[in-house]
């Protein structure tokens, strides 16, 4: 079997109405989604993060131009060797950013295909599923206006549990004053009975940091996510021993070089490598044995479409419990909820909650099918 082609396709489309998190206003929702087809009539697909301020024609043209000539005519069960050639051809100008999240979507495409050949599951391929589902959280809690809205936010969680999540996540990262009070008023009107993470995207410094989770421990956050900048792991150090509240991060980290020096200098409590982004299906399972070998969980960040969510219920399924006991701490899906025109459309919404939780696909590769209505619908020139 040898790879005979790679197909880029840009989707986008504007919100009808935009949403802020703490970088910035996202405007519209895209994705970066690789088709590849084998000689013997397979196809693949793969899709890169698209971050919420992130053009999606940058990805694109890293595959066309850089990463499609590497794989073009090779075999696909080839995929370590596929993806060192790749990181390694592209090292001068890549190691972080745009290059693996365009690497992670070629791998991923691969790894489909794989499935597809040998009809399994890629967490059949990858060694087995510890489990066949997931307890989702939910992502939201956006703003659509200046300053927080505490009726709104907690409308917001009613919603979330009406639609049987457990667990959900706050933006924070607005300000100390404005996110001490929204974080104790959520709770509050919520009570005990649900799990509650915060995520500041990054917005503060070591010190800003420290107060804010002083300040919000008496809420009973269960984690701190981004509270600083990702550059900073000394910074996440010194936080991470300065509160009984976990802190987590790893979205913006890419290649088990990079999770490297989280892991060894013991920098969070939770890693969240995204698998869209990190380096794909051969890379996270490397960087998830990294984090085994430090007794570090996985719960990975997830944001993309259904081929995204669809690619991440497969990793996650692989991830082992550590310790691996009768009551284990399993890994949570991160479920985004914020607008997105075609995060289902586009699989058949074949993902959804059902009592609480998400099955893992058992299908063939991803397990989902692509509606290819809707990347026509939704396709943009690049
Ligand atoms: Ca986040």
């Amino acid at each position: 079997m040898k790879i005979r082609d790679i197909k880029t396709h840009v989707l986008s489309k504007p919100l009808d109405k935009p949403f802020a998190f703490s970088m910035g206003w996202v405007n519209q929702r895209s994705s970066m989604l690789v088709e590849l087809t084998t000689d013997d009539g397979l196809t693949g697909w793969g899709e890169s993060l698209c971050h919420g301020l992130q053009p999606p024609q940058i990805a694109a043209s890293i595959v066309q131009h850089a990463l499609k000539p590497i794989v073009l005519g090779q075999d696909p069960f080839d995929v370590d060797v596929l993806w060192e050639r790749m990181y390694n051809q592209t090292r001068a100008f890549g190691q972080k950013g745009a290059v693996p999240n365009a690497i992670s979507a070629v791998d991923i495409a691969i790894w489909d295909c794989l499935g597809r050949a040998t009809g399994k599951p890629i967490h059949k391929l990858l060694g087995g599923a510890y489990r066949t589902q997931v307890q989702p959280y939910a992502t939201g809690f956006y703003r659509y206006r200046q300053g927080a809205d505490i009726a709104d936010a907690v409308a917001e969680a009613r919603r979330h549990i009406d639609a049987g999540f457990k667990a959900m996540k706050l933006k924070i990262g607005f300000g100390l004053e404005e996110d001490i009070a929204y974080v104790h008023s959520v709770r509050q009107a919520i009570g005990q009975g649900y799990q509650l993470m915060v995520d500041a995207n990054h917005a503060y410094n070591v010190g800003s940091a420290r107060r804010l989770l002083k300040a919000i421990e008496p809420a009973q956050i269960h984690w701190f996510e981004e509270p600083i900048s990702p550059e900073d792991i000394d910074g996440y150090r010194e936080l991470k021993n300065s509160t009984d509240i976990y802190l987590a991060a790893g979205e913006n980290e890419f290649t088990k070089i990079g999770f490297r020096e989280w892991v060894s200098r013991r920098a969070v409590d939770i890693l969240q490598p995204d698998l869209c982004s990190a380096g794909g299906f051969t890379e996270c399972r490397k960087i998830s044995a990294l984090a085994q070998a430090w007794h570090t969980p996985i719960i990975p960040h997830v944001w993309g479409s259904g081929i995204g969510l669809a690619a991440s219920l497969q990793f996650i399924a692989t991830l082992p419990p550590s310790p691996l006991g009768l009551s284990p701490i399993e890994p949570i899906l991160e479920y985004d909820q914020s607008d997105h025109p075609f995060r289902q459309a586009l699989i058949f919404d074949a993902l959804r909650i059902e009592d609480g939780m998400v099955n893992i696909p058992t299908g063939p590769g991803l397990g989902i099918e692509v509606n290819r209505d809707i990347l026509d619908q939704y396709a943009v020139a690049h």
